[in-house]
């Protein structure tokens, strides 16, 4: 090759390099880096919000606590604060659990028997499972399994012989995500259970309603342990990224969920993943995300990252504060908003 040659294919390659920059709106380490210590640094004072106190052991969580992480789908990992101390998952693990029967059982499996509509209730309403049942048989019923009983109910379709045997799926399916064995935080699953009446009684409507084939108190218990599962800002970040990655954890390198079915996971977040704040949440940031009341909430930018941030002080629709305010920024520095392509 002589030298105009080779010029030449430095050439090319440096404009090929740069287009696909272009069009990701890709950013070098160092930027990324630069987004989330300066997020942390703008919301580490923010002092809105109140921990969950519905549950004891929630109420007793350092408010403090703030860790930010960014893992991208090419699973390189950013940090800030602190993510290494755990909280219990909540209602995030409603959406894996959700996948996982949806990986099983098709996407249509949770959309006849449980809905993949909003209910404009709250995450615990009892009032939604009324509404739905004058559309039960109607084929659409107006539920999601990020909620309580549409995430009761996606816990009693997971298969399996015995209590334990569904247990170990679902656990398994969060290592998988996570990329590490995680475990469940007993104070929390014993405080939750002591105080779960609400979530049983939804479970024993839902079984009467046809929605829970059988045994609701099962459904019900490992429901709760399945929120009670510890994670840090960075499992959480990973989890997101594996959704965002196709499927396909980008840390472990495991294939977790197959990629046909990722689209339909995040549209049920994108529709309900922040209760019924989801609307305002995705007209700021296009991001499906989901949080829960242990105080994280996590975030996917299809194709480019998962997001996660852990700090418990909740608003009134019980969404973490800072987590909210803290993704919507780092998102933003990093174009994370699937709607807003650049005009060529
Ligand atoms: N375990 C909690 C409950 O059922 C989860 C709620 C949440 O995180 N929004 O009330």
């Amino acid at each position: 090759m002589n030298r105009r040659h080779r010029n030449m294919l430095i050439g090319a390659s440096l404009v090929a390099v740069l287009a696909v920059t272009m069009q990701t709106g890709a950013q070098t380490p160092a930027e990324i880096q630069q987004a989330v210590d300066a997020a942390y640094a703008k919301f580490r004072t923010l002092k809105e919000g109140k921990n969950a106190d519905y549950i004891p052991a929630l109420a007793k969580v350092d408010p403090n606590l703030f860790g930010i992480a960014v893992v991208t789908a090419d699973g390189k990992v950013y940090t800030a604060g602190d993510v290494k101390t755990e909280v219990s998952i909540q209602s995030i693990s409603k959406v894996f659990t959700m996948a996982q029967v949806i990986e099983e059982q098709g996407l249509e499996s949770v959309e006849k028997q449980i809905g993949v509509d909003a209910t404009g209730a709250r995450f615990n309403s009892i009032i939604a499972v009324e509404a739905v049942r004058t559309v039960v048989g109607s084929g659409a019923p107006e539920m999601n399994p990020l909620v309580n009983p549409g995430a009761i109910s996606a816990t009693s379709m997971v298969r399996g012989g015995t209590a334990d045997a569904v247990w170990q799926k679902i656990i398994g399916f969060h290592n998988d995500a996570a990329g590490r064995p995680l475990t469940v935080l007993q104070d929390v699953y014993k405080s939750e259970s002591d105080t779960n009446q609400r979530n049983q009684a939804i479970g024993a409507v839902m079984l009467a309603y046809g929605y829970i084939k059988r045994n609701w108190q099962q459904a019900v218990d490992l429901y709760t342990r399945q929120c009670s599962i510890g994670v840090n800002a960075r499992d959480l970040a990973t989890m997101g990224a594996t959704l965002a990655a196709g499927g396909r954890n980008p840390v472990t390198g495991k294939q977790v969920l197959n990629s046909s079915k990722v689209p339909g996971v995040l549209a049920v977040m994108a529709t309900a993943g922040l209760y019924d704040d989801s609307g305002k949440w995705l007209y700021h940031t296009g991001l499906p995300a989901k949080s829960g009341v242990g105080g994280g909430i996590v975030a996917v930018s299809p194709g480019k990252f998962g997001i996660a941030v852990v700090s418990p002080p909740l608003d009134d629709a019980g969404n973490s504060v800072r987590a909210q305010r803290a993704i919507a920024d780092i998102s933003n520095v990093l174009g994370g908003n699937p709607y807003a392509a650049r005009p060529r």
